[in-house]
């Protein structure tokens, strides 16, 4: 491309480095800067937790390639012919003569670097709440940069961590609450929401997480507000207050979400999205054309709402690398937009979702249907099956895939990217149903979780049932409403687990036929079983028989929360 030869790029870890490599291998000459004004170029960011864990022992992994080469500055000029400018602070864009303000912060030299086409890769940075004494107290941090990562390790290696507070339970925090649980450390979670992971799951898939952090004694307060921080002598923070009490913490980690970096740009004279990101086009330029950008500073279109939203992911980092490389060269590729899919492995679960949520889609007009399905990820009786609950929510009457999530120990990912795929190809849940899977038992069970799932959808969606979801089910029997519940499961299951309340009647389901007369007919009925399967099949029974109002625990006893009336 005559004319477009001086490519710079500001910002080096995911999106900038990504744009560089695509670019150099589709035009050989071209001159190629990367500027950040950091140390490290080209690291796994989204490693850190596991780092922070041990489960990565050495930080360089994260900056290697597979082949163990180090991501370095010798390591960009030497095999991708790119020149990196580290410890490179970007000062300003003069746009009219195409030209960016540098300064080297180890000498404060500044200069002008000439480009003919700018990338603006520079990312997010960590949001700080603005709590008395956040930014006083020492052993306060975030948790975005490799640097950050060192610092607490270090902290826990000198054990002097006893106790800790992570102020958020987003994706981040949850991952760090994990790290540090599992070194012994007494964690507290405190989120404002009234629910883990607010961005991420629907309340009642958060419950389900929520029960299985408890479990493993890391306490959780949601509705909570962090008000302020206070230390010792040694500077060193000592107490969180919150809106619900005090707790004690030789160590708090600050993960209240990101914030897209947008001041260059602003200050440019860029156009800023809805959102307060960086305004992009399908090709990734910026409202000046010579000007790309990607990454954790801009938005994307949502491809079911179609509404523009802020979703820092490495994920659509990288793509978005590859997409701006393409048109760097010329060839006018275009980025859809995003689904939101997202994962994260933390306290055993694997946890995701795609797509929108239940209440986004209300929210957003949507007549929706849902069905949470709990199953094992591979036949029941390989040895290695573990559980996991899949939740979709699609449109009524189309049946289109909206949104997906999952969550358990076993492969909830596989099926989420499943899922992430039908709603990119406008799946609906007739499609999803009939989808051919691969299948053996160490794999899948014969029908997997997520047709299973759509097939329960489509039952509700033809009136063939009813469910009903877990917190309905608790509020009925907190409000002291007259209902049956019907557990038909065997009896050496109800021994093991159940809902513990004068309302619950048990009738295995292979007895129901015979026994429908204790049912009592003029009275609401709401079957359950352990998965939700043998329910839905009392429901039929007894719709079958006349009885007028039946319906089944959505997810059954594996979506049960802990209320005063579980056990
Ligand atoms: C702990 C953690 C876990 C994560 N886990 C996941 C995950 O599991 N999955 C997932 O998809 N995503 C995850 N992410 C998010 C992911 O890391 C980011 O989406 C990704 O790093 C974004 O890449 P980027 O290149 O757009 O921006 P960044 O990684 O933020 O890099 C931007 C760079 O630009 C530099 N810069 C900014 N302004 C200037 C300037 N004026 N001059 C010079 N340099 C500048 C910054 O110093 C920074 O190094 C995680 C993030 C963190 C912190």
């Amino acid at each position: 491309m005559k004319g477009s030869h001086k490519i710079l790029i500001i910002g080096g870890v995911a999106t900038g480095p990504k744009a560089a490599a695509r670019t150099r291998r589709l035009l050989p000459e071209a001159e190629i800067t990367i500027i950040e004004r950091g140390g490290l170029v080209s690291y796994g960011g989204c490693g850190l937790p596991f780092y922070l864990s041990g489960l990565v022992p050495d930080l360089r992994q994260l900056v290697s390639t597979n082949a163990g080469l180090v991501r370095d500055t010798d390591f960009f000029l030497r095999e991708k012919n790119v020149r990196v400018l580290t410890r490179t602070l970007a000062e300003s864009i003069d746009r009219e003569n195409r030209r960016v303000a540098v300064v080297d912060l180890p000498t404060g030299e500044r200069r002008w670097l000439d480009y003919d086409r700018l990338v603006l890769a520079t990312g997010a940075e960590p949001v700080v709440p603005a709590i008395e004494g956040i930014n006083h107290w020492r052993n306060v941090f975030t948790l975005h940069h490799p640097d950050d990562a060192v610092r607490i390790r270090e902290l826990i290696k000198s054990k002097q961590v006893r106790q800790a507070v992570v102020i958020g339970a987003g994706l981040i925090g949850l991952e760090v609450a994990d790290a540090l649980a599992g070194q012994r450390i007494k964690v507290t979670v405190v989120e404002i929401k009234d629910q883990i992971l607010p961005n991420m799951l629907d309340d009642d898939m958060a419950v389900i997480l929520r029960r299985e952090i408890e479990q493993r004694k890391v306490e959780v307060l949601t509705a909570t507000r962090v008000t302020a921080l206070d230390g010792d002598a040694e500077g060193k923070v000592r107490r969180v207050s919150t809106t619900r009490g005090e707790l004690e913490a030789d160590l708090v980690v600050v993960a209240c979400g990101v914030k897209p970096n947008v001041s260059l740009a602003q200050a440019a004279g860029l156009a800023l999205g809805r959102t307060g990101a960086i305004y992009v086009n399908e090709y990734l330029q910026t409202s000046d054309p010579v000007i790309y950008a990607g990454g954790d500073c801009v938005e994307n279109m949502h491809l079911v709402s179609r509404e523009m939203i802020y979703l820092p992911l490495a994920s659509t980092a990288n793509k978005h690398g590859r997409v701006i490389g393409d048109n760097l060269a010329g060839r006018r590729e275009r980025f859809g937009g995003v689904l939101g899919t997202s994962a994260l492995q933390a306290f055993d679960q694997n946890t995701g979702r795609t797509g929108l949520g239940e209440q986004e889609a209300c929210r957003l007009g949507y007549r929706v249907v849902t069905a949470v399905t709990p199953s094992t990820d591979c036949a029941h009786y390989y040895p290695m099956h573990s559980g996991l609950m899949v939740k979709l929510v699609a449109e009524a009457g189309s049946g289109r895939l909206l949104g997906a999530q999952v969550l358990g120990e076993g492969e909830a990912i596989k099926r989420l990217d499943v899922l992430a795929t039908a709603i990119t190809f406008g799946g609906t849940l007739d499609t999803i149903a009939k989808l051919d899977l691969g299948y053996a038992p160490p794999f899948a069970t014969a029908i997997d979780v997520a047709a299973h799932a759509a097939n329960t959808a489509r039952n509700k969606a033809a009136g063939l049932a009813e469910g009903i979801p877990v917190a309905k089910v608790s509020e009925r029997l907190a409000g002291g409403k007259d209902v049956v519940l019907l557990d038909v499961r065997q009896p050496e299951e109800v021994e093991d687990r159940g809902i513990r309340d004068g309302r619950v009647l048990h009738i295995p389901l292979g007895e129901l036929r015979q026994r429908m007369r204790e049912v009592p007919r003029d009275k609401e009925i709401i079957t359950l079983c352990e998965l939700g399967v043998r329910g839905y099949e009392a429901v039929r029974i007894l719709s079958g028989a006349g009885f007028p109002d039946v319906k089944f625990m959505d997810g059954g006893l594996a979506a049960w929360q802990d209320t005063p009336n579980s056990p």
